[in-house]
């Protein structure tokens, strides 16, 4: 727990790879109070900390349907304000598809080249409860359709061809064992549902 711009901010225990959490649909958020907006400050917090661009509140055992987003630190991207998704919905895809090396804050170690649409759009809410619509593309239609996919049950490594799991398994059954090392808070929980 820190001090920053007089305000108390906490950093949250991720969830790991193997976390029953990470594999059911997150709950509808219906309002959004005080306690949620503080859970939004603590997801940022979180993600930062981790030096992650995206974080799903189910990744910090929170059963609902929000993520957040920061990529003003990559390159290229520095004018892209941090945006905050309740009750995502994504309701159009591109053809256009490309590979992207991905990582996740829940599955530390482990990249993969994914292949996803260029282009989204993407339909949310803000903490008003607002609805808005978004065309998305390149990095930021990237980084929302992989935590839009944490809200689902849906992990990166889904997408990896079996026949290429091989190394990836290992670096898997390290996380579940915990014989990683995580260079941010993670949680404890050992309630595991392993599906590689
Ligand atoms: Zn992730």
């Amino acid at each position: 727990m820190q001090h920053k711009n007089g305000k108390l901010m906490s950093l949250l225990p991720i969830t790991l790879y193997g976390d029953k959490i990470l594999r059911k649909k997150a709950q509808k958020v219906k309002e959004v109070d005080i306690k949620t907006i503080e859970l939004i400050k603590n997801m940022f917090e979180t993600m930062r900390n981790a030096s992650g661009i995206g974080l799903a509140a189910n990744q910090i055992g929170i059963d609902k349907q929000i993520f957040v987003i920061d990529i003003s630190q990559v390159e290229g991207y520095e004018k892209t304000k941090p945006m905050v998704f309740i009750n995502p919905e994504i309701v159009e895809y591109s053809k256009e598809k490309d590979f992207f090396e991905e990582g996740c804050l829940s599955i530390p170690d482990v990249r993969a080249d994914v292949l996803r649409p260029q282009q989204i759009k993407i339909k949310y809410c803000d903490t008003d409860l607002n609805e808005h619509i978004i065309e998305a593309d390149d990095l930021l239609a990237r980084v929302a359709q992989h935590e839009y996919d944490h809200l689902l049950g849906i992990l990166f490594t889904d997408y990896v061809e079996e026949t290429e799991k091989g190394n990836l398994k290992n670096n898997l059954h390290a996380i579940r064992k915990r014989s990683v090392e995580f260079t941010y808070p993670v949680s404890e929980n050992i309630d595991y549902l392993l599906r590689l």
